[in-house]
């Protein structure tokens, strides 16, 4: 491996003082759609990298962990899931996890970006795995908010895979108590909403906390979960949320029989790491109780 001083470098800032620097083998791709600055990179660590307005979306050696947690304790906390909706998902893996699941009939991804979806498609065709072509995929290039208020269908489960919520994201207009509100009324009976919900770091844990206070006023179980994911070098949160269950409360059994059903094998998820992932350390479980701002 040539001496580091030789590579160009790849820095994802987390804050104007904190970054973390990734070597940059090859770039892939690199522009602007209509709706974000996208890169595709290969790094000698994690491999290719889907970075986007600056955040790293995902990567190729981990992004298992990533999608199989957004994925599976949702659909591990339903009796049957027949109806998926993702909201964004770009990259294709949340389809994929969730067309492993042999019950599902359908899942529907909305993406508003056809640009990034084609890109990830042709140059990061390991994230899809064959689910793009999939006859139970339907796949929707459009503003997810605007499919929220025209679809009419109802979901067992609706999984948020939207880029973070900064106010000039595509993303932002999501997360609000109306729209919280109609995501709810798009649910079967018992159905879960998950969410990708920004980080659980001590350091930036605010805009998780928000989200997970927020949806409170709309949900009766409300559950933060993280995993450390090492593309992010981060800790990174999510959130279940239904009026019927609480996914954080599934027993071992359950979940190992869920797996069980799934088709290949996972790389992440079983019943011991659902059990690690919703065990949350106190400073965050004090931040989760205390009162404070909400998304309007
Ligand atoms: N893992 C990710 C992360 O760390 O933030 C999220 C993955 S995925 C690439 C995010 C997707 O959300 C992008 O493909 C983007 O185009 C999509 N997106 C953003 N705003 C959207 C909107 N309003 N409607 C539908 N898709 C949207």
């Amino acid at each position: 491996m040539p001496k580091t001083e030789h590579w160009q470098w790849y820095a994802e800032e987390f804050a104007p003082t904190e970054r973390h620097e990734h070597a940059v083998e090859e770039l892939l791709a690199a522009g602007h759609s209509r709706f974000q600055q996208y890169a595709i990179l290969r790094t000698p660590v994690f491999g290719k990298m889907l970075v986007l307005d600056g955040d790293t979306q995902s990567s190729q050696g981990d992004e298992r962990i990533y999608h199989e947690t957004l994925v599976h304790p949702a659909l591990a906390a339903l009796e049957q899931p027949h109806e998926v909706l993702i909201l964004g998902g770009g990259e294709g893996a949340t389809l994929r996890e969730v067309l492993r699941h042999p019950g599902v009939e359908r899942c529907t991804m909305v993406d508003i970006d056809g640009e990034v979806v084609e890109l990830c498609k042709r140059l990061l065709p390991e994230w899809g795995a064959g689910a793009w072509d999939d006859p139970r995929a339907r796949v929707i290039i459009g503003d997810a908010l605007r499919f929220l208020h025209e679809d009419h269908d109802r979901y067992d489960a609706i999984i948020s895979d939207l880029t973070e919520p900064l106010p000039d994201s595509p993303s932002w207009p999501l997360f609000n108590g109306a729209v919280f509100a109609d995501v709810k009324a798009r649910l079967r009976d018992g159905g879960v909403y998950v969410l990708q919900a920004s980080t659980a770091a001590f350091h930036n844990m605010a805009l998780h906390v928000k989200m997970a206070r927020t949806l409170r006023a709309y949900f009766a179980h409300v559950r933060s979960y993280f995993a450390h994911v090492p593309a992010f070098d981060t800790a990174w949160a999510f959130l279940a949320c239904s009026d019927a269950v609480d996914a954080g409360a599934l027993d071992g059994e359950r979940i190992a029989r869920y797996v069980g059903r799934l088709r290949g094998e996972n790389y992440f998820y079983d019943d011991e790491t659902h059990r690690r992932i919703f065990s949350l350390p106190l400073y965050l479980r004090r931040a989760l109780a205390e009162k404070g701002e909400v998304f309007s």
